[in-house]
């Protein structure tokens, strides 16, 4: 019975087994095959390293100098898929090192630390996100948002203001998205 059902398969038995429905592993749709990342998710994250690596970006400021909303929504969802789906993956760890130390630069400014002080401490993560990569600790895609964004912030305090909040939505976004570190390896 069962036998010959199986028999008349391409693949036998072991066809069934493959065509098991998996989840998303970010947003929990139902994909098929051997995926577990599903079409708008990975579109997501090709949006996210077309915007990233595009000649606009990182335009955060529209031409009134206010903050475009796309940066806080779309775009920032965007690269959160694609530092999740990055090769390797952006952990919480990484993630954290980083913001942090762009959150701290900004409360500085507000005591009044000169701007040209922030300038310099901004540009020091320019070597730091490539020696990560070179380690193969951050995916490309996040090493780029760093050094663009940190090109652009140098600028002016207004310019940096508009990455802090950009990215202050990228963390957000990452939320859920990416993981910790396996075995306490930094
Ligand atoms: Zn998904």
């Amino acid at each position: 019975m069962a036998r010959n059902d199986y028999a008349r398969r391409p693949g036998g038995g072991q066809g069934l087994r493959d065509q098991r429905p998996r989840n998303c592993r970010f947003c929990n749709a139902v994909v098929q095959g051997h995926d577990d990342v599903c079409d708008p998710c990975r579109q997501g994250a090709q949006r996210g390293r077309e915007h990233l690596n595009g000649p606009s970006y990182p335009t955060l400021l529209n031409a009134e100098g206010k903050l475009c909303a796309d940066s806080l929504d779309a775009w920032a969802n965007d690269l959160a898929l694609a530092f999740a789906q990055g090769s390797p993956a952006l952990t919480k760890s990484q993630l954290r090192g980083f913001y942090g130390h762009v959150k701290r630069l900004e409360s500085s400014l507000g005591r009044n630390r000169p701007f040209e002080d922030v300038v310099c401490e901004l540009t020091r993560l320019k070597p730091l996100v490539h020696a990560r990569f070179e380690r193969k600790k951050i995916p490309r895609e996040f090493k780029t948002f760093i050094e663009r964004n940190v090109a652009a912030s140098v600028a002016s305090k207004e310019e940096f203001g508009a990455f802090v909040r950009h990215f202050e939505a990228v963390a957000a976004f990452c939320e859920g998205r990416i993981k910790d570190e396996g075995k306490g390896r930094d």
